[in-house]
């Protein structure tokens, strides 16, 4: 197992290791920070839908799997459903779905904010929750079948349509426990790895934060992220490269997110503290932020292979209604969103788009929450990637 530093330049990106490693620690602290302010830290998610795919009767019952919810009242005024409903809505062509809809840009589903609870994000990190077992596996196989392109339509749309089951048999799916293929295109390849970077980043979280259940305590568990990380080190490269994607987004749309307004109470207290954060972020994504989205979409059949893209993605999204853990549920929902999202900052919006003065409704709260959170989650692993690194040193140590 590979538990070394990584070095050199991090495949389809302009970016190296050395830079993500140089800025994470900085990073990590800031953006830490960055979510204990009042507008990043709570969220409005719908937990309660059906998943659309297959039946899913599996509710993980381990008290860790449940969430802890916030009242209404205790939510700013102008973040609350009912005042975003009215502000929000924008002139784009929206697909609606019951609970949820998309735009055409979108390369996510996203909750129509009518339903569901407010979640204060800094009471529930996203950890071990015990969620075992066939139904995870069923929800992960799904999420990688999505990487299969070439038809028109995906597999999960046509099942939705016609309510056939996904069966437990089906073959094993492509890529799984395997490299990529090289004759992929880039953009397949690009695909996949945010998935699979996204699930070692929660395999990460999960074997940081573990719950040993003899003694009853909480902590890094070592063997855990060799089995399900180091064993194969192009997880890891995942990571690094999904946090380069994001930080990539955010670069893009600073001036967007210094323009946005962050006033939570009204009386303007917390804005100072939210941009100083959020400058210091900024600072650090305009470093290492170094992806070229303009290498994706560019031969013959770019468009119709972006609208493939978005459309699997925005499968991935809805997937996580069969995930059948609360805690689990809205982490996968806030992470698919938050990638989606710098995935259409990436490839949809131009320097016009982005630009605050003539676009400032260009994102929803929910999408900006759900990026800066999700930049974070990737920073935390990578931060916990250093424990498990000195974990092992000082286990060969003893040896
Ligand atoms: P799994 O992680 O379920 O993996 C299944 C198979 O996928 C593996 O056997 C391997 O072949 C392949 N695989 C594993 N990792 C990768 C990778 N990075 N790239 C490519 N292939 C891979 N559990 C929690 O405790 N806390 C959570 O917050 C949590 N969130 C979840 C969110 C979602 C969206 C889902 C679907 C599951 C979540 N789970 C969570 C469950 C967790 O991800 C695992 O499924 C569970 O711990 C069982 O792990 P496992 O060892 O059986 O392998």
């Amino acid at each position: 197992a590979s538990c070394d530093k990584l070095t050199g330049p991090i495949e389809t990106t302009l970016c190296d290791y050395e830079t993500i490693e140089s800025v994470n620690n900085v990073l990590y602290d800031q953006v830490h920070e960055l979510v204990q302010t009042p507008f990043f830290k709570y969220f409005r998610v719908d937990l309660y839908r059906e998943c659309p795919f297959w039946e899913e009767n599996v509710f993980c019952m381990n008290r860790d799997c449940s969430i802890i919810t916030v009242d209404e009242s205790e939510i700013p005024e102008q973040w609350r459903a009912g005042t975003l409903s009215k502000l929000e809505r924008r002139e784009d062509v929206r697909v609606d779905l019951p609970g949820c809809y998309y735009r055409d840009s979108d390369f996510c589903f996203l909750d129509d904010m009518t339903e569901g609870d407010y979640v204060d994000l800094s009471l529930n990190p996203e950890r071990f929750t015990g969620y075992v077992g066939p139904s995870t596996h069923r929800v992960w196989r799904a999420i990688y079948e999505e990487n299969c392109f070439g038809e028109s339509e995906s597999s999960l749309s046509k099942m939705s349509r016609s309510g056939v089951v996904l069966p437990d048999t089906m073959a094993e799916v492509l890529y799984m426990d395997g490299d990529i293929p090289q004759e992929h295109c880039l953009e397949k390849k690009v695909y996949y790895k945010v998935i699979s970077g996204l699930h070692a980043s929660i395999s990460t979280h999960i074997c940081h934060e573990h719950l040993d259940q003899t003694t009853g305590e909480w902590g890094p568990d070592l063997q855990c992220y060799v089995t399900r990380i180091a064993s194969h080190p192009e997880r890891l490269q995942y990571i690094y490269f999904n946090t380069v994607l994001l930080l990539r987004a955010v670069a893009r749309l600073g001036p967007y997110l210094s323009a946005y307004d962050y006033c939570a109470s009204g009386t303007h207290d917390d804005d100072e503290i939210t941009y100083s954060r959020l400058e210091k972020v900024l600072e650090i994504a305009r470093i290492a932020g170094k992806f070229d989205e303009t290498a994706l979409f560019t031969g013959e059949n770019a468009n119709v292979l972006k609208e493939e893209f978005k459309q699997h993605f925005r499968n991935v999204t809805r997937i996580m209604d069969c995930v059948g853990c609360d805690k689990c549920r809205l982490w996968g929902k806030i992470q698919t969103t938050g990638l989606g999202t710098a995935l259409k900052v990436l490839f949809e919006l131009d320097e016009k788009n982005l630009d605050p003065r003539l676009n400032a409704n260009l994102l929803q709260r929910s999408e900006v929450v759900a990026l800066i959170n999700t930049l974070h989650r990737f920073s935390e692993s990578l931060h916990a990637v250093d424990v498990f690194r000195r974990l092992w040193r000082e286990s060969n140590a003893e040896e």
